[in-house]
């Protein structure tokens, strides 16, 4: 048996992020990652491999709320779904932290306020070399500074787009970016700027990912062991159920067990969930933290809604997701609540539209679908969707995952769809035309669609109604954290990867001070323009 300072479980956005800032600090941690290392290799950027055969989506089974199983959108891999995100990172709005009149139903306030999270963006953006352009999104909340990077630029197509949406009296502005472009010096750049990033792992480790930018520089530290293909399966507690004292692992068909001091569970939304509820014992018979009986609960995914839009000029648009449009988050015209972001997606191929939709696709000549790709403008539309305790992760028997969701909020879904389709005819597209895109979203069952999964353990100042506290630590358990997207009350309408990150580091400078260690020095990047 080997004792940790602290035991981090999950090496995402959450974990990787937390172990990073730790790995300084000198105190002993271990990562625990039920993946490997994510292979370099050719099928990186092969939109055949990648989306048709699913080559880097996990082979679990989950079951939806009639039983039915599905393959869930998940990968599991050191740096977590961080490898195949598209790297917008987004910060939430300063209102998604206050309660919001939704068409659905209240978003409820978090129970902290945007100016406590807003160091730890600013930090989180500088750790992920996030690219950006200040005072261009009308709904962007204040930052203590500039984003370390110069915003990625449009390619003509794109560029295009945001001067008819200008025109149109509308606020386009440059995506926040996590690549690792030097525009002005592309031979002393990582990123290439190519066409298979969105959904695809970056061959060349120029995405700013969790694996690339945290665990292997915090690895490069003695103080800081990393275990893979190493899965927790149960968090065991002394007698009194107050802290954990052993976190049981399978390593390949064989248990071990490792005791920490601190232990962090992020291992994503619903397997965070899982382990906890997976670790019931005489004092948690319903499951570790779970007397308030929320563990698994409220989970979210957004409504999100990718579609293709049809240029009536060819769109030779290569890296595509430097685009956002937030006039819409709040409300429209003729809509008094929130409608949400749209935003560019990763640009379109034949072999990702035979991926999403085989059976349409089969007999499609790949000529038409080529024309098709070679049209397309798409674009990610993501609404709220709100948190319900019925929608919620349970455990079958078997101790695979039950996901039980109905949508919410789906009227100004629609609205949002709508309101782009009206605008096609101004943006140079043809008119009323807008083909939906089941990338990440899986038509046959949306919930396997998770890869905005959130929700779950989230935290509160009441111990009734939430799992963690304002810290992330759970309300019942004194040595036990939570800091991947479960922790979220609400999920906004933008992506949540940003919020993540930053929220690990808030945890790991309370986490530092809890063990007597310095914090990291700060350091402010400003770009020169
Ligand atoms: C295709 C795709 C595109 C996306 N695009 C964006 C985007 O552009 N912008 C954005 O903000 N977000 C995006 N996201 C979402 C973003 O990646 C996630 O919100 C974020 O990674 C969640 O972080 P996390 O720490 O909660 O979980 P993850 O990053 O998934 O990390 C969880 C980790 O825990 C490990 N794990 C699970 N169970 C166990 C266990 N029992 N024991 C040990 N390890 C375990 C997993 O293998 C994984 O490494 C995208 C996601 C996908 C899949
Ligand atoms: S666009 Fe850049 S970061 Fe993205 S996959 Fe290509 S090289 Fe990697």
């Amino acid at each position: 048996m080997s004792h940790y300072d602290v035991i981090v479980i999950g090496s995402g956005a959450g974990g990787g992020t937390l172990v990073r800032h730790l790995a300084p600090s000198g105190k002993r941690v271990l990562l625990l990652e039920r993946g490997g290392w994510l292979a370099r290799e050719p099928a990186n950027w092969d939109a055949h491999a990648v989306f048709v055969d699913n080559r880097y989506v996990s082979a679990d089974t989950w079951y939806d709320d009639r039983g039915r199983p599905f393959q869930p959108q998940v990968h599991y891999f050191v740096g977590g779904a961080t490898k195949l995100y598209g790297a917008a990172l987004y910060r939430l709005r300063a209102e998604d932290f206050g309660d919001l009149r939704h068409h659905g139903g209240i978003s409820p306030a978090w129970p902290i306020g945007y100016e406590e999270m807003e160091p730890y963006y600013t930090l989180a953006e500088q750790l992920y070399e996030v690219h950006g352009a200040r005072g261009e999104d009308p709904t962007e909340p204040p930052a203590s500074a500039d984003y370390p990077f110069p915003a990625v630029s449009h390619e003509p197509r794109i560029q295009q787009l945001a001067d008819d949406l200008a025109a149109a009296g509308l606020h386009p502005f440059h995506a926040p970016c996590g690549v690792r472009l030097n525009e002005r010096d592309m031979p002393h750049g990582h990123c290439v700027r190519c066409a298979t990033c969105d959904g695809f792992p970056c061959l060349v480790h120029a995405k700013s990912d969790a694996e690339v930018l945290c665990v292997r520089p915090a690895l490069e530290r003695s103080n800081v062991t990393m275990l893979t293909e190493a899965e927790a399966v149960r968090l065991e507690t002394g007698p009194d159920g107050r802290a954990v004292t052993g976190v049981v692992v399978d390593r390949g068909g064989e248990r071990e067990t490792f005791t920490g001091d601190i232990v962090v569970v992020s291992c994503g939304a619903a397997n965070s969930a899982r382990l906890l509820l997976a670790s019931a014992s005489e004092a948690h018979p319903a499951g570790l933290a779970n007397g308030s009986d929320q563990v698994g609960r409220n989970y979210m995914f957004h409504n999100s809604q990718a579609v293709l839009a049809l240029s009536k000029e060819e769109n030779p648009t290569v890296f595509q997701k430097t685009l956002g449009l937030n006039d819409f988050y709040f409300g429209a015209p003729d809509f008094d609540h929130p409608l949400g972001n749209i935003q560019m997606v990763g640009k379109s191929s034949a072999d990702m539209y035979r991926g999403e939709k085989p059976l349409q696709t089969r007999l499609a000549p790949q000529r038409s679908l080529d024309a098709v790709a070679r049209h397309a403008v798409d674009f990610w539309l993501s609404t709220e969707d709100l948190p319900d305790p019925g929608n919620r992760v349970t455990l079958r028997d078997d101790g695979s995952i039950q996901l039980r969701y109905t949508p919410s909020n789906e009227v100004p879904k629609q609205r949002l769809l709508h309101q782009l389709k009206s605008m096609l005819g101004q943006l140079g597209m043809h008119h009323d035309h807008l083909v939906p895109r089941h990338a990440y979203l899986k038509n046959d069952i949306p919930v396997a669609g998770c890869a905005h999964q959130a929700g779950t353990c989230r935290f509160g100042a009441d111990p009734a109604s939430s799992v963690l506290n304002t810290d992330c630590r759970a309300h019942e358990v004194d040595n036990l954290y939570v800091v991947d997207t479960s922790f979220f009350p609400s999920i906004g309408a933008v992506n949540p990867a940003l919020t993540a990150m930053a929220n690990a580091l808030r945890v790991g400078d309370h986490l530092l001070d809890r063990m007597g260690a310095p914090r990291p020095e700060r350091t402010v990047i400003q770009h020169v323009a």
